[in-house]
């Protein structure tokens, strides 16, 4: 039989009734002949009350038992779907990352997936005709031997991973919005439903912003060729909307050149001032960041006018502002600037398309539309296939408005 991994985020599984609920959309699948994996996110709101605890009980937390906490969510959701299933008459067992196993690599709170053993899953369908419901966002850590998560939003890379390992025919990702959108639709109500989008957009618009999935799903989409829609868990689950497919670049017959405006702001903005103009001190400056695994964003050098000395301003996570600053003051001899300025009043918005590729002008266009509104631009990045400006976080939803319009996202 052919296999499907089902993923039901938290609003799908917020309460026992949406529990049913999910439990009728895997009733339809494998009344239409699948044998089924379902990964199942925490209820909503439960995995921010662990991560409150655990900062409560621990100004510096050990990433391994805030990973034993918050893991906790999908265990939970895991049997109650069990449960549920079960009591409507269909087999159904739980199962827990380490039980698979789902081994993972790197920093706890933040792990990847390594490998997935599917051959337990794989005999429970063959054996007992069982669905197997998968608690999403966490595995086991292959050198710590303990229960490792996958990072914010980690059940979407659970349930690619799990297609890619079962040889699934399709993944769909069940949610609160019936696909994605040209931007968050909870911003701009004229955004509009995208019947396709492109790995490579999907990852852009991911990492730029768009929570709809995690970054790492999409990559293990596009690698392993994974058939993956995005879809509503709230439509009729007798008579279902296909949703959102993301798919290769060569799936899509008309391509926009814009296709979708994310938006973040998880950004802080550092201005050093009056900086030595001399070799050697960019690496002053970002090489201590580096080391300190601080991720630099968005980078704008200041010609000089007296060739002393310069401004340099760059972007770094809104949540490594003060670690940031902190290792900046200390190297402050070595680097010699005269003031620093740290800002998280800031929002990164960003247009995404293949078709930027092919098309000039595209970024110009922007910058004039956000001028027009008053809007100041502080930074800008542009790429293959994507631009982005740093703004003052009180004009997001003008930004997002004006560029979603500009390049005629709107709906009719
Ligand atoms: P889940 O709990 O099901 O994983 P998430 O909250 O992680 O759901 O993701 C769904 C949310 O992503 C939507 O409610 C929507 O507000 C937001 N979102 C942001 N950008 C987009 C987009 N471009 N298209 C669709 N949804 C988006
Ligand atoms: N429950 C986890 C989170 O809120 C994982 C997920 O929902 O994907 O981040
Ligand atoms: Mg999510």
């Amino acid at each position: 039989m052919s296999r499907l991994v089902m993923k039901f985020g938290g609003t799908s599984v917020a309460n026992i009734e949406r529990i049913r609920n999910v439990a009728r959309h895997v009733e339809r699948e494998r009344a239409a002949g699948h044998d089924i994996a379902v990964v199942v996110s925490a209820m909503a709101g439960k995995t921010n009350e662990l991560v409150g605890w655990c900062k409560e009980a621990s100004e510096l937390f050990d990433q391994r038992e805030y990973d034993a906490v918050v893991a906790s969510g999908e265990q939970v959701t895991s049997g109650l779907l069990a449960l549920v299933l079960q009591q409507r008459g269909v087999a159904a067992r739980s199962w827990q990352g380490w039980q698979i196993p789902i081994l993972t690599s790197g920093t706890h709170g933040s792990a990847r997936i390594e490998s997935i053993d599917g051959s337990a899953i794989l005999e429970g369908f063959e054996a007992r005709k069982e669905v197997a419901v998968i608690a999403g966002f966490q595995g086991l850590h292959q050198k710590t031997r303990r229960i490792a998560t996958l990072g914010r939003g980690g059940s979407d890379t659970s349930a690619v991973a799990l297609a890619a390992a079962l040889g699934a025919e399709r993944c769909d990702i069940y949610t609160d919005v019936d696909g994605v959108y040209t931007t968050d639709p909870r911003v701009v109500p004229k955004a509009r439903r995208l019947d396709r989008i492109a790995f490579e957009e999907m990852l852009e618009m991911a990492s730029l912003g768009a929570k709809v999935l995690q970054v790492r799903s999409v990559e293990l989409a596009m690698v392993h060729k994974v058939k993956t829609f995005v879809r509503s868990s709230f439509d009729d689950p007798a008579d279902p909307r296909p949703g959102t497919l993301i798919c290769g670049e060569e799936d899509i017959l008309e391509q926009p050149v814009v296709t979708g405006i994310a938006f973040s702001k998880d950004e802080a903005l550092i201005t050093l001032r009056r900086v030595a103009d001399r070799p050697g001190m960019a690496a002053a400056i970002f090489m201590p960041l580096a080391e300190a695994d601080i991720n630099v964003d968005m980078i704008i050098q200041v010609a000089s006018e007296d060739a002393v000395a310069t401004d340099i301003t760059f972007t770094v996570p809104a949540a490594e502002l003060e670690r940031a600053e902190k290792i900046l003051h200390k190297a402050q001899p070595h680097i010699g600037f005269a003031s620093l300025n740290g800002a998280s009043d800031v929002v990164k918005i960003s247009a995404i398309g293949i078709g930027m590729r092919s098309h000039a002008g595209v970024a110009a266009r922007a910058f004039k539309a956000l001028a027009e509104k008053g809007i100041n631009i502080r930074a800008i990045t542009t790429s293959e296939i994507k631009f982005s400006v740093l703004i003052e976080a009180a004009y997001t939803e003008l930004a997002v408005r004006t560029l979603h319009a500009l390049y005629g996202l709107d709906k009719a």
